[in-house]
């Protein structure tokens, strides 16, 4: 089964689309939409073949001599993990079991406590759109191959009192953008409310055709961590500097990379704006490039013809390249749907309008939109994360963080073993000794750190049952008997949890002691309110 798909072949892909299908602005097949951070060029694979030595050629900054060793296939890897499944009812859109859905959950959750600080404001917004709508974008006329279309209710001139316009046909979004740029619109906007940065993680569908469909990396419905930043020209230089930022920071905690970052600039024929108006934003993206200190690369006239990009091109463990990110700025979008804001005294002052603004009024200019994506589609960015762990997740993404296992089947073991889920797992404190039945439930604050800490109480002998503790990998495992159950404590061992020599770190420094050698290969026994503390580090430390 083939790995993630390396970069060099997209890269060599969008390469080679430019050439083909421009002819002046009219643009044909899917090249409209090709770089946008919504689009990633992984959708374009079954468009273009290429040779496997062209590939090899276009391999950036290779490494090493050697082929590398290709790591086990997520699809595999995910199996260990019960991550997710696929269904031939549903071809190209993965079910995501209960672990998978534990992990998709920490990727949008870890987003969404940065989004504050990046000042994104997280929308919600429809699936299925009016075929006008995608018609004002030009997805109707550029992408329509790759979207589904649904009918509405009253399509069919069969069905009694349908509204009108209910009988409009419906496309399901490939992108967020068309909806946001509807939220943008919604009032009238002053220079001073720029930039507005909308952030969304709904769930998008492509018609990709089914031969090319594979695990979580080829599907026809994913989920995106999608923003479009509506800014003011002159604010281009400092979104662009904050989203690399951003992406730096995300990559670090998932310890990603290194990672190379690619200008695509004004392609030489065929481009909406003038020439100075691209150079005044390749030179905003280019200063925000070198302001970040990060190695960059030009991929010259490679740039939508709506806008210059970014591309994040990540190398991973095994030193195979992927495009995740992607930071696209867009003229036309603003254009097609008549964005605009109330200028500053000093654009006014300035005077000078663009060919973006044409057709508003003096007082009025248009927005620009960034586009950007810093995992790309979630569930790919999960693919990369399965094989760069290669099931040794860090404790605050993995699925399974521990499991309890009962040294026998005496009544005190397996009471404590249930006390001990319930705590470690954020259910009920340290020192509530028996919750009463009858009580009613109370609300869980929404800072309660809830893990998924699992148990075996078989009857098999306790060799059994750690051996099997491994094979599933959980991060730790926890040993309770009648010494256990009578001082309210655990014996505790890592037996899957990178970064060990710092867990291990935290973990002294919880229960306030050295730890020797013969503890961590025996199992360290921990008091339960510590053993719970601990973990609450781990989950807030990302390890
Ligand atoms: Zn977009």
């Amino acid at each position: 089964m083939p790995p993630l798909r390396p970069f060099a072949r997209a890269l060599h892909v969008a390469r080679r689309i430019p050439s083909r299908s421009v002819t002046g602005l009219h643009l044909n097949g899917r090249v409209i939409t090709r770089s946008c951070s919504c689009s990633a060029p992984h959708q374009l694979q079954h468009t273009v073949t290429v040779a496997p030595e062209a590939a090899t050629k276009e391999q950036l900054n290779p490494t090493t001599a050697d082929p590398p060793t290709p790591p086990t296939d997520h699809r595999t890897l995910a199996q260990a993990h019960n991550l997710f499944i696929t269904s031939p009812y549903s071809p190209g859109s993965p079910l995501i079991l209960p672990n998978g859905a534990y992990v998709f959950q920490k990727l949008q959750s870890f987003l969404r406590a940065q989004y504050p600080q990046f000042g994104f404001q997280e929308v919600i917004t429809p699936i299925i759109y009016k075929k006008s709508l995608w018609e004002k974008s030009g997805h109707w006329e550029n992408y329509a191959e790759d979207m589904f279309s649904v009918q509405g209710r009253g399509a069919t001139g069969k069905t009694d009192n349908a509204q009108v316009g209910e009988d409009e046909e419906f496309g399901l979004k490939p992108m967020n953008c068309p909806g946001h740029c509807l939220l943008f619109r919604d009032e009238i906007k002053s220079y001073r409310d720029l930039p507005i940065r909308y952030a969304d993680f709904s769930a998008l569908h492509r018609n990709e055709v089914s031969g090319s469909l594979t695990g979580l990396t080829r599907v026809r419905r994913f989920h995106q961590d999608d923003a479009h930043i509506f800014c003011r020209p002159d604010q281009i230089l400092e979104e662009i500097e904050q989203t690399l930022k951003f992406v730096g920071m995300v990559y670090n905690t998932f310890g990603l990379g290194p990672y190379k970052l690619l200008l695509s600039t004004r392609p030489k024929d065929s481009f909406i704006g003038t020439i100075e108006e691209w150079d005044r934003a390749e030179k905003q993206l280019s200063t925000a490039l070198d302001n970040i200190g990060t190695e960059w690369a030009i991929n010259e006239g490679d740039g939508a013809f709506y806008g210059p990009k970014i591309d994040i091109i990540l190398k991973d463990s095994n030193g195979k390249e992927h495009q995740t990110a992607t930071i696209q700025l867009d003229f036309q979008l603003p254009q097609r749907f008549d964005l605009q804001y109330q200028a500053s005294p000093e654009e006014l002052e300035a005077g000078s309008q663009t060919s973006m603004d044409s057709g508003l009024d003096a007082s009025l200019r248009r927005p620009v939109i960034v586009h950007r994506a810093i995992y790309g589609s979630i569930e790919r960015f999960m693919a990369l994360l399965i094989e760069h762990y290669a099931g040794k997740y860090p404790f605050w993404l993995s699925p399974r963080p521990a499991t309890v296992l009962s040294l026998n089947a005496e009544p005190e073991v397996l009471a404590h073993v249930a006390r001990v889920q319930s705590v470690l797992s954020g259910l009920q404190a340290h020192d509530v000794r028996q919750l009463h039945p009858s009580a009613s439930p109370r609300p869980l604050p929404l800072s309660t750190i809830q893990l998924p800490i699992e148990t075996d109480t078989s009857a098999r002998p306790l060799g059994k049952k750690i051996a099997e503790a491994r094979l599933r990998k959980y991060n730790h495992m926890i040993v309770v008997g009648r010494k256990e159950a009578e001082n309210g404590s655990l014996s505790l061992s890592l037996i899957n949890q990178p970064n060990e020599e710092a867990t291990v770190e935290i973990l002294e420094a919880v229960i306030d002691r050295k730890i020797t050698a013969r503890e961590l290969s025996k199992g360290v026994n921990v008091p339960l309110d510590a053993a719970r503390r601990y973990f609450e580090h781990l989950a807030n430390a990302f390890m």
